[in-house]
């Protein structure tokens, strides 16, 4: 009886494309559907393991779905589980490959469940893993959000990798606006004194002519087509005003007054969801591989796997190296106890790993301090509250500067002030006319008061002269005229309406002008000045367009811009390598 039931078994599992191996081992084959039609496995099991796993025949893309069916089948029998995961740019392939191997196990007759159980990563034991895209994006800051989007936009397969657990580096954390010139919403508005001529002149001013003229050219004339893009892709910033150093209204910023880089990251992060671009968060790029002088992919590393990612077009938007001191300190060893408003995540990997491939830098030296940094917890006071009205106060209760000069220029007067800090002091209306005070209030950064006098007691000023520095720039603003300092913006309205406000600041370091040298199409350049081909980088990873200070809202418009030229240019250098080359 038990002879003639085993023979009934046998002969089902042979209908079922299943064979007895050797050794109790049973051969089946199962199918999935992939990208391109049916992906056809054969499994070597038995109850408890699976021996080997081979994919028979399939026809899916190369370069994305051929990368799973080279990949999956070894880390299936390596995990002794289908729940391995999937290979990331080719979900459709995996899931194929995955359900293949179910079905053949189910026609040899295994139960599939144990296979099934997700195999636990041994701790720090990372299996490899190798990816395959059009363009590869290191950083998911606003440079690279934007970069894929745009590439994307072009026709690219683009994958992003982001080394921390969420997207939006830096650029998340900008308040104040975008500088861009000769747009709708300036002619809107009726400026007419704010064009692109203008924006390059202030913006060399401010960089005290260090910077790449060139690039800064292309900043300007790109920035009203940026302003256009994000409009386009459902983030228009209609607000204009002036920004820190400049009488000119360049700053552009959102309808409803909220801080632009959390605006436009979420923006952006939603648009390339939209479009289906893979991010892979907690994915740290470690180094540029490079073929015949050409960038081709990178090295990057998980909790999980060591990816070999191979791309025909590198972007690099890995931010600036704000929070790595000991890389600022080796050009500037004043720093050393700085507080810094960066993420820690701006450690400078981008221009480092730039330069491990023979990668030109400029303008390393020059970072930035911001004036009105809330020290206790690095929280950075935004440019548009001075912009918006508010002044500059010593401990002895008296103005110092033109409140609304350059950064460089207000945090060195600050820092010859008594304890090298100031108050920024502001009013009701201000609050009720700005998202960020709100914030900064709620996050009990600020002191209140409802009289000048009140305010001057709790900061510890003495009254008298803080009321009567009070009054006189409450005249001066009246006048229209800072005999003082000569400030000539941000004097719409005055501070007259209470509740007072104080915050206490101080300098702190906001960005790294320097980085990667790039021309301006975006191209990496070598220290010999020659590109080096299929690598691009944008935004605060490269150096140049700020020179040797950045004025307040050029960092938005610098990652909007150039993150839009790398897309376009990495994309068209990218598509441009399928195109065989004439016999
Ligand atoms: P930008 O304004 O130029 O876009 P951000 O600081 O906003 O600069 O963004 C840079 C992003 O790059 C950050 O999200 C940061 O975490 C990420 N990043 C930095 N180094 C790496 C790396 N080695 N691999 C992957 N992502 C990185």
């Amino acid at each position: 009886m038990k002879k003639i039931l085993s023979f009934v078994l046998v002969l089902a599992m042979l209908m079922l494309g299943a064979a007895f191996a050797e050794d109790g081992k049973v051969t089946a084959t199962g199918v999935g559907q992939g990208i391109e039609g049916d992906v056809v496995v054969q499994v070597t099991a038995d109850a408890t393991t699976l021996y080997d796993v081979q994919v028979l025949e399939q026809n899916e893309t190369v370069g994305i779905g051929s990368v799973a069916v080279e990949q999956l089948p070894g880390a299936i029998v390596a995990a002794n589980s289908i729940a391995v995961d999937g290979i990331a740019s080719a979900t459709v392939t995996s899931d194929a490959i995955k359900t293949a191997v179910e079905q053949a196990l189910v026609s040899a007759g295994i139960d599939p469940a144990p296979f099934k159980v997700k195999p636990e990563a041994a701790a720090g034991e990372r299996t490899p893993e190798t990816l395959a895209c059009d363009v590869l994006v290191v950083g998911a800051g606003g440079a690279g959000l934007t970069a894929a989007v745009r590439a994307k936009q072009e026709g690219a397969t683009v994958l992003v990798l982001e080394k921390m657990p969420m997207v939006g580096g830096n650029s998340v954390k900008a308040s104040g606006g975008m500088n861009c010139a000769g747009t709708k919403f300036q002619e809107a508005a009726g400026i007419t004194d704010s064009g692109v001529r203008e924006f390059v002149e202030d913006t060399m001013n401010g960089g005290h002519y260090l910077n790449d003229l060139g690039l800064v050219a292309t900043m300007a004339i790109n920035s009203s087509d940026a302003v256009d893009w994000l409009d386009s892709i459902g983030a228009p910033l209609p607000k204009v005003a002036a920004t820190g150093g400049t009488v000119h209204k360049y700053l552009h910023s959102p309808e409803d007054g909220s801080p632009v880089g959390r605006y436009l990251v979420e923006k952006l992060s939603q648009e390339a969801e939209r479009q289906g671009i893979e991010i892979l968060l907690n994915t740290k790029a470690t180094e540029i591989l490079m073929a015949d002088g050409a960038a081709v992919g990178v090295k990057a590393e998980s909790a999980e796997h060591d990816y070999t990612i191979n791309a025909k077009a590198v972007i690099l938007a890995t931010g600036g190296f704000g929070a790595n001191f000991e890389l600022m300190c080796s050009f500037n060893p004043s720093l050393r106890n700085a507080v810094t408003t960066n993420t820690p995540a701006a450690t400078g990997d981008g221009i480092l790993m730039a330069e491990a491939i023979g990668a030109a830098t400029v303008d390393m030296e020059k970072i930035q301090l911001h004036p009105t940094v809330y020290q206790e917890t690095s929280m950075l006071v935004s440019e548009k509250m001075r912009s918006l009205g508010s002044i500059l106060v010593n401990q002895e209760g008296k103005r110092f500067c033109n409140d609304l000069s350059t950064r460089d220029a207000v945090s060195a007067a600050e820092l010859e002030q008594t304890g090298g800090y100031a108050y920024i002091v502001f009013d009701q209306n201000l609050v009720d006319n700005n998202k960020s005070a709100k914030e900064y209030i709620a996050q009990g950064m600020a002191t209140q008061a409802d009289t000048y006098e009140e305010l001057a007691k709790a900061i510890g000023v003495d009254e008298a002269t803080f009321a009567e520095t009070m009054a006189t720039w409450n005249a001066a603003v009246a006048a229209g005229e800072d005999a003082e300092f000569g400030r000539n913006n941000g004097m719409d309205a005055d501070l007259s309406t209470a509740p007072y406000y104080a915050i206490k600041i101080a300098p702190g370091i906001h960005h790294t002008m320097g980085g990667i040298k790039i021309d301006t199409g975006t191209e990496v350049l070598s220290t010999d000045g020659s590109v080096i081909p299929g690598l691009f980088a944008a935004g605060e990873t490269t150096g140049g367009v700020h020179g040797g200070n950045r004025i307040g809202g050029n960092a938005v418009c610098d990652f909007v811009v150039f993150g839009r030229i790398a897309g376009a240019n990495a994309a068209a250098y990218a598509l441009a390598q399928d195109v065989a080359p004439a016999a």
